[in-house]
């Protein structure tokens, strides 16, 4: 099930993006406030907006923009609204992002080819291990997407390790969708239970939320522990509310895949200019075929590389590399750039660190510290030798690191919407981004 525009030639895509564009920008100007608003202040028409090129004309919407603005960006009325989704903000209040019968449509259409790009049918059964409610749209998404996939799914939610594998044993589930950090515990409960894990009927699982590469597609340090006890097939997904729009990996694990249908993509840097193809760069999307809420070059606060050499998939579209970090939580330290997940993979490596946490804030020099506190069965001096040498062995750079007690951590790790655990705490001065 590989939608035929996936297929086609760079050339026809970008013509094919540049008719639902032009579309998408009436669209905005008749029935987006803030949109109208934007064009009316610079004097824009929206018929000088024909290329993708042209796009580079309408300044990025923000996601400060999007907060305090809200209601402006929403293209119809009250009463065509049927979900009210929220997704964190970054001036405090949460900002609320309303669907319509067609956008729940669209939702369906894109978790269903991105299920089919991670190679789900029809007779697969899917487990879901992530919330339904809490106003969240990832779990609605996937529950619409497996029905009009045909495929099975089990609703049993996040957490609960015991009720997971009693789902697991009593329906069968091919695929499950998780958080892959939870496959641990999985694997944990399994073996503590006399579970044999290989021998289940789980055959593959949909990672949301955390990297399992490295930038090479080369698997990183948690899916790796994943892997050398449990032997399925682990594929990435990436994305977000704002998007409503996901990237999944296909079988050749190399990045995910862009639907063109479905959105634009552009990876820009600080001067909101495109980053030359292959570098980091913050991605910057243009949703297509959205009634409710439409954005226009919204920056997602995501750094990510393209790639765009073919796929052996059939698919001709662009493919994600993992997330590098969050734009917000790039911190520069000892002259070296550095995002939290690349801290994260290398504490992963190390069997007897329990629990972590990541503070950033900054010094009395005005830049940016690093302190990693950490709790460990058995507290060393020769543990944090290890530690230190890993980091400067693969980040050329080493933080402070101090030894804590797991219960002071997980007290750190409580995030207040409960939806995640925060492993980044960042006290920076200028920036106010929890
Ligand atoms: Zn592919």
């Amino acid at each position: 099930m590989i939608p035929e525009i996936e297929k086609a030639s760079q050339a026809e895509i970008k013509q094919f993006q540049e008719q639902k564009l032009r579309k998408l920008v009436a669209y905005v100007y008749a029935n987006s406030p803030y949109y109208k608003r934007l064009f009316a202040n610079l004097n824009l028409s929206p018929e000088s907006i024909q290329t993708l090129e042209d796009l580079q004309r309408i300044p990025v919407t923000t996601k400060d923009d999007l907060q305090k603005y809200n209601e402006d960006f929403l293209c119809v009325p009250k009463q065509k609204i049927i979900d009210y989704v929220t997704t964190s903000g970054t001036l405090g209040e949460p900002v609320v992002i309303g669907l319509t019968d067609a956008d729940l449509d669209r939702l369906a259409y894109n978790e269903a080819i991105s299920f089919a790009c991670s190679g789900v049918t029809k007779d697969d059964t899917i487990q879901l291990m992530t919330t339904m409610d809490r106003r969240f749209m990832a779990g609605m998404a996937y529950f619409l997407g497996a029905r009009k996939l045909g495929a099975g799914i089990i609703r049993v939610g996040s957490g609960v390790p015991e009720l997971q594998w009693d789902s697991i044993l009593k329906f069968q589930p091919t695929y499950l969708i998780t958080v892959p950090s939870f496959l641990l515990k999985l694997i944990t409960y399994a073996e503590a239970h006399n579970i044999d894990i290989n021998k289940t009927s789980v055959k593959a699982a949909i990672c949301i939320g955390e990297p399992i590469r490295n930038q090479d597609f080369t698997l990183n340090a948690l899916s790796e522990k994943i892997k050398s006890k449990w032997d399925i097939k682990l594929y990435s997904t990436y994305a977000s509310t704002e998007m409503s729009t996901a990237f999944n990996e296909c079988e050749a694990h190399r990045g995910g895949h862009h639907h063109p249908e479905l959105i634009i993509t552009e990876i820009l840097n600080d001067e909101n200019k495109p980053v030359v193809t292959g570098e980091v760069g913050e991605l910057t999307v243009t949703t297509l075929g959205i009634e409710g809420m439409p954005l226009v070059r919204f920056k997602t606060g995501d750094m990510v590389k393209a790639n765009t050499e073919p796929c052996s998939c059939e698919r001709n579209t662009l493919r994600l590399g993992p997330v590098v970090g969050r734009k917000k939580q790039m911190i520069k330290y000892k002259g070296t750039t550095l995002y939290p997940p690349a801290m994260l993979n290398v504490l992963q490596q190390f069997e007897t660190v329990e629990t972590f946490v990541i503070e950033i804030f900054t010094n009395d020099l005005g830049t940016d510290e690093i302190l990693l506190k950490i709790a460990a069965e058995n507290p060393s001096e020769k543990l944090i030798q290890d530690i230190k040498d890993h980091f400067r062995a693969k980040l050329r750079v080493t933080p402070q690191l101090v030894f804590e007690e797991a219960e002071v951590i997980e007290i750190l790790r409580k995030s207040k919407t409960g939806r995640k655990m925060q492993i980044i705490i960042d006290r920076r001065k200028k920036s106010f981004n929890k």
